[in-house]
């Protein structure tokens, strides 16, 4: 293998660029010509495609969101489009792909490897809901970044008594509700994989404000239900003084955390190994704080497992 192209894809996440970074600067060491792909499959199927050099990757470690553009591209969905991909990698002699992106991008993924072409997926979401990975590149970031939030928070609804429900990102996945809500010492957490019941998070409240507790903080995962809707049915119960805070995209920015960073080197690494070694229709993840490798086309057949939703049992034992 000569020429190994990359690209982002889907929502954009922190540390993608340090997998663009390694992809690149592994594949040079290796002797092999790397190109970057701008806005995803779009720019594949319009031959947005050029080289990328060492110089090109520099000062991009810290950098949030990806220096190769994303978009969203359903047309890449029918055969006639990933054809037409394939077609324009060809033109520039490029013989494997490696696409960062979520469950979507994966999708792409797969075809591509089907119809021949060796594609190799890392997982770069901040919603951590890819089979295959513990950990997604991103998700780290995210969490930090919310957590830097709901500091901030306290310490208003410290001070004027109040009840605080942080709406995070997580459609399906509650894993950004989970981490930042053990991790602020929230004392209810509502996420979709876990039904909850409105009753117990009001005692939950009451538990807190009869310790003499000022403040008391609900981490509510978007994929349950809007935050002043959740507002709204909490009023039924009682006047909790309650203010609603959606954090929406700042999530999904800032500057990549030393663990995104060294994921996103890491998976950039493996991911142009397995090119070079002739696999393809694979996905890197951690396992066990080990580097693992899944077939991609099995991880999206496969149902998710959270990790860690014993935390969602630990936080009410110790957030009360
Ligand atoms: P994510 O990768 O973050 O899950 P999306 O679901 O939006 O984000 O998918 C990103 C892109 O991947 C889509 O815009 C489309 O170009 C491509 N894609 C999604 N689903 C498929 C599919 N079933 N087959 C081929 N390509 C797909």
């Amino acid at each position: 293998m000569k020429r190994i192209a990359v690209l982002t894809s889907g929502g954009d996440a922190p540390g993608m660029n340090a997998a663009i970074r390694a992809i690149v600067r592994k594949g040079i060491y290796d002797g092999l010509e790397v190109y970057g792909i701008n806005y995803g499959y779009a720019g594949m199927v319009a031959g947005d495609i050029h080289r990328l050099t060492v110089d090109d990757v520099g000062d991009t470690i810290s950098r949030g969101g990806t220096i190769l553009y994303s978009a969203r591209y359903p047309e890449f969905k029918d055969l006639e489009g990933q054809k037409k991909g394939i077609e324009q990698l060809k033109k520039f002699g490029i013989e494997g792909l490696i696409v960062i992106g979520g469950d979507g991008s994966y999708r792409g993924g797969a075809a591509l490897t089907k119809l021949g072409f060796p594609t190799i997926g890392i997982p770069g979401t901040i919603d951590n809901d890819i089979v295959g990975t513990e950990y997604t590149l991103g998700f780290d970031t995210a969490i930090n970044t919310v957590l830097d939030s709901v500091d901030k928070i306290r310490d208003t609804a410290t001070s004027h008594v109040r009840t605080f429900i942080i709406e995070v990102m997580g459609r399906n996945a509650g894993d950004i509700a989970l981490w930042a809500g053990i991790g602020s010492g929230a004392e209810s957490i509502v996420i979709p994989e876990i039904d909850f019941r409105m009753e117990e998070v009001v005692k939950e409240i009451r538990a807190g404000r009869e310790r003499g507790k000022k403040h008391t903080i609900i981490m509510l995962a978007e994929g349950v239900m809007q935050g002043t809707e959740f507002a709204e049915k909490l009023k039924e119960y009682d006047n909790f003084h309650t203010r609603v805070t959606v954090l929406g995209h700042v999530q999904r920015g800032g500057s990549p955390s030393a663990r995104d960073r060294v994921l996103g080197s890491l998976f950039g690494y493996n991911a142009v190994q397995l090119l070079e070694e002739g696999k393809g229709g694979l996905c890197v993840g951690i396992v066990g704080s080990e580097l693992a490798y899944s077939d991609i086309s099995e991880t999206l057949n496969t149902k998710r497992d959270v990790p860690y939703l014993s935390l969602y049992q630990i936080n009410k034992e110790i957030s009360f």
